[in-house]
């Protein structure tokens, strides 16, 4: 997942997911065996109109007893519980054609009594109206569904079961998901877990592809048009771009085909992406299309159809549905792979070096405006969505650890070894034999690709403890390093409105506060530069970073429609993070920094 903020879920919200987390806490039921498995979904002209879509479940009752049939709580990579039940508007049950009866279990799960009959269809009516990456979303024309939400199975048993998903549309519109095709509108898994990672665009958008890495990689957008000409031109190069050097870390494009799946709407504010492994889909504001944060967005999604839908901590391998699964090594699947995405448009060159330097210089200011917390904490605590700004720390903090781990491998290692070596290893012993990568497993790759170093003393003041990052040390040794030029400061903090420029808050001791301004003035305008838009910030700057500390500084705001001249002091004060190459950096250090870079 990874998200710009986009408005948090309110407390009430939340409070109600946990309410219904600790409801569903009942005695685990076996349902009777059931085969030959076929879900037939139907989304045209008619349901659209109502925002629904319908699914039927086909299979042979294979065992004795009733069929108890549940839907997920959750879509992997999006770690919260939303109990996809809520969105089930009519369920109905039949075998060999006659109506069975049936009784909720609990308030995800039914029970069906097949009655001696042998084939059972059961169908629900499913309403598509959440704009959510994890969720069901419809227009008149298009559909956006994941098999989390809809695709029932059997409780207790094995989800090993193949099975075959037959779409019912317009004959004009289109259908794209990563499931692999059968022929016709016809898809086939191989299990329950590849049937539910595979999300469906069904309807009409913009579909086009193009072979990256020696695979098929198409770029599906809804609403039609609304990536196109050069806006398109620049997202294709941007994803040709980042995934070869991503396949370099492991040496493999994992996919039969990959495809990006992407809304755009104006009623979403910021920019949210979903990994799947063979897709991900991105929920983003129309502002968003062709910005900074997009080549990021992409990167980052793909990276993950490696690390976490592939290689994935023991505590998530297998996924289940039915329960919150914690884990402490998010910082790993979520902030590594926002490592990654920084160095795949780097080394792709989509950003250049200094972009790779601002984008880490980032990172570390929003730690340190964020209140100490441990990657371990930070990972497990995700679900619950904490209020105290913690809760997507792993994703910053977990790429500066990952940061400062491919430093220490490469500097034990005279830049032999690096971060990609323990990706691949992890990749391609643990993964490739059918398991989660456990605290062992990690940490002997970690070491191994260091040349023995422990990492113990690592794990215990940065993983697992709230100690601040030890940037002097570590970076000299990548020829790096971190400074905080004093640079004039006017202290507020704002929010443009349609009244202009707000003042929300005023910093004590800065420069706006000797002059008297007040939350709730608009500012118009700081000495002679014309406050419009919140870019106002550089320009002050620059203006006045060569201005002796406390000249006078005259601030001009509207308060209670009055226009009002104050007059303040310039104040200097240590300025935001910024990151660069060390002009002194010693041969190993330049090299340890190009082997960043570069992927060498
Ligand atoms: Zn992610």
């Amino acid at each position: 997942m990874a998200r710009i903020p986009n408005g948090p879920l309110s407390i009430a919200a939340i409070t109600f997911l946990l309410a219904t987390a600790r409801l569903g806490a009942q005695a685990p039921t076996t349902s009777a065996d059931i085969q030959d498995l076929q879900y037939d979904v139907t989304f045209d002209r008619t349901t659209s109109a109502a925002r629904t879509m319908k699914v039927a479940m086909t299979f042979t009752a294979a065992g004795s007893g009733p069929v108890v049939l549940s839907l997920p709580e959750w879509t992997p990579g999006a770690y919260e519980i939303s109990n996809f039940a809520r969105w089930v508007l009519e369920f109905a049950a039949k075998g060999d054609g006659r109506d069975l009866a049936w009784t909720k279990q609990d308030y995800d799960t039914w029970r069906v009594d097949p009655a001696g009959t042998k084939k059972v269809t059961v169908s629900v009516t499913y309403v598509a109206d959440s704009l959510d990456n994890a969720m069901a979303w419809s227009r008149r024309d298009f559909l956006l569904f994941n098999g989390t939400n809809v695709f029932l199975y059997p409780e207790g048993r094995p989800l090993a079961f193949g099975a075959r998903v037959t779409v019912h549309t317009e004959p004009e519109w289109r259908v794209v998901t990563g499931m692999h095709n059968d022929g016709a509108n016809s898809y086939r898994a191989m299990n329950y877990h590849d049937l539910v990672d595979m999300p469906f665009f069904i309807g009409r958008f913009d579909l086009d592809s193009a072979q990256v890495s020696g695979k098929w990689v198409r770029y599906a957008t809804y609403p039609q048009g609304s990536v196109s000409g050069v806006a398109r031109l620049t997202a294709w190069d941007q994803i040709k771009r980042v995934i070869p050097p991503e396949v370099a870390v492991f040496g493999e494009a994992p996919w039969e085909h990959y495809t990006v799946m992407q809304i755009a709407d104006s009623s979403y504010q910021g920019a949210s992406g979903l990994e799947h492994q063979s897709s991900h889909v991105d929920v983003v504001s129309p502002a968003a299309i062709g910005s900074q944060f997009q080549p990021s967005l992409y990167a980052h999604e793909i990276f993950h159809a490696w690390n976490v839908k592939r290689l994935r901590p023991a505590d998530l391998w297998p996924y289940q549905y039915d329960r919150a699964q914690p884990t402490p090594w998010l910082w790993v699947s979520e902030g590594i792979t926002d490592y990654y995405a920084d160095l795949a448009e780097v080394r792709g060159g989509v950003i250049d070096e200094n972009g790779f330097y601002a984008a880490t210089a980032a990172k570390m200011r929003e730690v340190d405006q964020t209140r100490p917390v441990s990657l371990d904490d930070a990972s497990i605590d995700t679900w619950i969505h904490p209020v105290d700004g913690t809760q997507y720390t792993y994703y910053a903090k977990g790429s500066l650890a990952g940061f400062m781990l491919d430093i220490m491998i490469r500097d034990a290692s005279d830049n032999r070894q690096s971060l990609d070596n323990v990706m691949r290893d992890l990749y391609t012993t643990v993964y490739k034999a059918g398991r989660g990568f456990t605290a062992t497993d990690w940490w002997s790759a970690v070491s191994k690709a260091a040349g023995g170093r422990s990492f113990s003393d690592f794990n215990a003041r940065y993983v697992e403890g709230r100690e601040p990052y030890p940037w002097d040390r570590v970076l000299t040794l990548a020829g790096l390093r971190a400074t905080r030029p004093t640079a004039p400061r006017l202290g507020v903090y704002t929010l443009l409105d349609t009244g202009g420029v707000l003042v929300t808050r005023v910093e004590e001791g800065s420069s706006a506060a000797a002059a008297g301004v007040r939350e709730g003035d608009y500012l118009l305008a700081v000495g002679d530069i014309p406050v419009s838009d919140e870019q106002f910030g550089e320009h002050f700057r620059a203006k006045f970073g060569t201005a002796a500390d406390g000249s006078p500084l005259i601030v001009k705001v509207r308060r209670g429609g009055q226009m009002v001249s104050l007059t303040g002091k310039l104040r200097f004060a240590p300025g935001d993070i910024i990151l660069g190459a060390d002009p002194k950096a010693n041969a190993k250090a330049v090299r340890i920094r190009n082997g960043i870079l570069k992927g060498s």
